[in-house]
């Protein structure tokens, strides 16, 4: 079992809140600090009806700056490797496990480096990530990378070996006033693990590290069907 850190932000997570009014109050956590040095909240965004639910790591400098997830350089991979894999990304659901910023600054010059939140930091902002599974009820949960992969399975989950596998959705212990809307007829959750998107741009072999991706979502595209 996970421990929870003392500060969370559960206390300002409304009750019966809708997407909607989870993004207001969002903007106003102070679950975890660092809420103190980034420029907003940036919530989940997209289809409140989703089938499918993309989960990346945080929101990166472009994402802070504009308030809206994946749309900096990692953002435009991943619409073109879902354009590639069939997934619309216009009836999808996109989100972070953390939805501030963290980052460090090099001694010389103003460029924001990011930083990899911590386990506390992820599971401090994981009542956000429960109330909006809870609220979507996916389908499919795409998690993108290794912070996401372990946000969902825990620390011990490796990406590198289980990436592009349908795997049974644990339950987070989603908040029962947001949970049990599921219909019976609606089939199990699923998620599958992929590579984080800025991952293609690191990388040296891009074109073969993109199919990769590809491949990944492919396998997640053929859950939907
Ligand atoms: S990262 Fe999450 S928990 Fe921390 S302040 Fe931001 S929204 Fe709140």
């Amino acid at each position: 079992m996970a421990r929870i850190p003392a500060r969370t932000a559960a206390e300002f997570v409304p009750e019966d809140a809708d997407l909607a009014g989870l993004k207001d109050a969002a903007r106003s956590c102070e679950g975890c600090d660092l809420y103190l040095s980034a420029t907003q909240t940036v919530f989940g965004d997209g289809d409140p009806d989703a089938r499918v639910v993309l989960l990346g790591e945080q929101p990166g400098d472009q994402e802070d700056r504009r308030g809206q997830p994946f749309v900096g350089p990692a953002g435009r991979v991943l619409d073109q490797a879902l354009v590639d894999a069939g997934i619309d990304r216009s009836r999808a659901y996109v989100t972070n496990a953390v939805k501030h910023f963290k980052f460090t600054r090099p001694e010389r010059g103003k460029r924001r480096l990011h930083k990899t939140p911590n386990r506390a930091e992820i599971l401090a902002c994981r009542p956000w990530l429960e109330a909006e599974l809870a609220l979507l009820e996916p389908e499919l949960l795409i998690c993108l990378g290794a912070t996401a992969a372990k946000a969902i399975f825990g620390p011990a989950f490796k990406v590198t070996e289980q990436r592009g596998i349908p795997l049974p959705r644990p339950n987070l212990g989603e908040r029962s006033e947001h949970a049990g809307k599921r219909s019976e007829h609606r089939p199990a959750p699923v998620v599958v693990a992929t590579i984080h998107p800025s991952a293609v741009l690191r990388a040296e072999n891009q074109d073969e590290v993109y199919a990769g991706l590809v491949a990944d979502l492919r396998v997640a595209a053929d859950v939907l069907t």
